[in-house]
């Protein structure tokens, strides 16, 4: 599993949704509690890693540091811990050519790195890449009021507002559309 610096919109992706399996986010109730949850999320994520035992609590590890860093609003503090997550995981760094052959700056994890460290890798490879092509503004907090959701925001036009749009987008638009009841006087 190799990730390309040029290439972050899917890493930057996986962070964000690897940061929102937290308990944190989902009112205690975690969404990785088992080796069996988290190979379906690498599954869903298109990361072809065996998970063993003793990688769940690495990954809760890398998790909740990731969440750190995309609780940071400055750029230098993004790179920073978006770096100590890449030396986690790293072997080498080279050029190498992707599916187009275009040659990309490609970093490689370590070959002895275990599964945390191979997932830190990809995700502040994210994190470091869509710093460099977006800036630290599309860092963001979830706009739903009842999630401590966060995300990275890698849509062109940059006018993301939830954590998870289809769970935190709906659970917003029922509230207004409650409010907007309440206030008319109809229940
Ligand atoms: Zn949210």
């Amino acid at each position: 599993m190799q990730a390309l610096f040029d290439d972050y919109v899917a890493a930057a992706g996986l962070a964000t949704e690897l940061v929102n399996t937290a308990p944190g986010v989902w009112h205690g109730e975690d969404q990785l509690p088992d080796t069996a949850a988290l190979a379906a999320f690498l599954a869903e994520h298109g990361v072809a890693l065996r998970v063993g035992a003793d990688d769940l609590a690495a990954v809760h590890d890398v998790r909740a540091r990731l969440r750190s860093v995309l609780d940071e609003r400055d750029a230098d503090a993004i790179a920073a811990g978006a770096a100590a997550l890449v030396a986690r995981g790293i072997g080498t760094v080279g050029l190498e050519a992707d599916e187009r052959g275009r040659q990309q700056w490609c970093a490689q994890p370590r070959p002895d790195a275990a599964l945390a460290g191979r997932l830190a890798l990809l995700a502040g490879v994210g994190v470091l890449g869509a710093l460099r092509a977006l800036g630290p503004e599309r860092f963001r907090d979830c706009a739903s009021d009842t999630c401590s959701g966060v995300f990275i925001d890698t849509s062109r036009p940059g006018r993301r507002r939830y954590c998870m749009p289809d769970l935190c987008g709906n659970r917003a638009n029922v509230a207004a559309y409650r409010a907007r009841q309440r206030s008319r006087g109809t229940p």
